[in-house]
């Protein structure tokens, strides 16, 4: 039987901690489920997932669709879109069956790339490997959600480039039909011998194709990772990008500033996912507004720094520093504004 293959290349970088990866592991599971009950994609679906964030790495290999159970998805810091290429060409190599005079081989494979941010490692080189090697053999449709996702490496690898801009208010019912859609007429199409079945149309109030990549936008959020004091377990704290107007007339200016979003529970994986961080890339807190409280004790700030540069959860008073285990004092009035160490997004 000749498999229909359909990778998934999920960026779980930190920008999608809390709802929005929440919302991606539902929609997998969606579209899992929107293909088990078409007769035509259940006999001839074969899926895999590759996660990447500081790292890539497959985090479910290819699989008939009956069996395919979706893989909880992990979240690292970092967005590296050349690493996914280069383990996604890797699999296509090692799993996708090739025609050869003795066999047919498995039909062209699907890939959904679905990003939310721009990438921060190389991609030229894994572009041109693609652009050599892949791009006719697999048909590549590279999903942004939102205006901050990288569509200027997008537009290099594919002509299929959308954007889907109703990340935060929907539960990404517009995307889930659209990919179950197209992920259904291709299997109706080669279950009939034909090889190419043109895409299905976008509904065009949340998916649009983007022709011209737009400038890339400004960050739309900062994610500070820090400690709980009490119990050492990790968290993320996220802001998102406000402005503001202040002043009148010509006085008047435009202040961007970012404001608290809350912190999140994260597991050590979080580590292991994540890229080591350049120390350089830094916040001044004046540009943060608020400050969540710690999401494992309820202590009322998770935004307390030791000299160690790291951030814990604090209620004044003494505490150990669960980074570098120095004692610290918590007293009396903040020191004023100063820098944190950012992630990568
Ligand atoms: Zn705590
Ligand atoms: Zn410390």
């Amino acid at each position: 039987m000749r498999r229909l293959p359909v990778f998934f290349l999920l960026d779980c970088s930190e920008s999608m901690v809390g709802d929005k990866l929440d919302k991606m592991q539902n929609a997998m599971g969606a579209i899992v489920s929107a293909l088990r009950s078409n007769p035509y994609a259940l006999e001839t679906v074969y899926m895999s997932v590759i996660a990447f964030a500081g790292i890539a790495k497959t985090i479910a290999s290819l699989t008939e669709l009956y069996s395919f159970y979706p893989p909880k998805l992990p979240l690292g810091g970092g967005t590296s879109l050349g690493a996914a290429l280069e383990t996604l060409m890797d699999e296509l190599d090692r799993r996708v069956v090739k025609t050869t005079s003795e066999q047919k081989g498995d039909w062209k494979p699907f890939v959904f790339l679905i990003t939310d941010g721009r990438s921060t490692d190389k991609t030229e080189n894994a572009a041109s490997r693609w652009q050599a090697k892949y791009a006719k053999r697999a048909t590549l449709i590279a999903i942004g959600l939102g205006k901050e996702a990288d569509f200027a490496s997008l537009k290099k690898l594919t002509e299929n480039v959308i954007i889907y801009e109703e990340a935060d208010k929907s539960e990404y019912t517009a995307l889930i039909k659209w990919i179950s859609d197209s992920t259904i007429a291709q299997s109706k199409s080669v279950g009939e011998g034909v090889e190419n079945s043109p895409l299905p149309n976008l509904d065009e109030i949340a998916l649009k194709l983007v022709k011209e990549p737009p400038a890339n936008a400004d960050d739309s959020c900062v994610v500070l990772v820090g400690r709980c004091q009490k119990t050492k377990k990790p968290y993320l704290i996220k802001y998102e990008r406000s402005q503001t107007a202040l002043g009148k007339g010509e006085h008047r200016a435009e202040v961007v500033y970012y404001d608290t979003v809350g912190a999140f529970m994260i597991d050590e994986d979080y580590f292991k996912w994540s890229q080591v961080q350049p120390s350089a890339i830094t916040v001044n807190t004046s540009l943060l507004s608020g400050a969540p409280s710690c999401p494992y004790c309820g202590n009322h700030t998770a935004f307390a720094m030791c000299n160690c540069g790291k951030l814990t959860c604090a209620s004044g008073g003494e505490a150990i520093c669960p980074w570098c285990g120095v004692e610290l004092f918590f007293g009396g009035e903040g020191g004023g504004d100063f820098d944190v160490g950012r992630s990568l997004g």
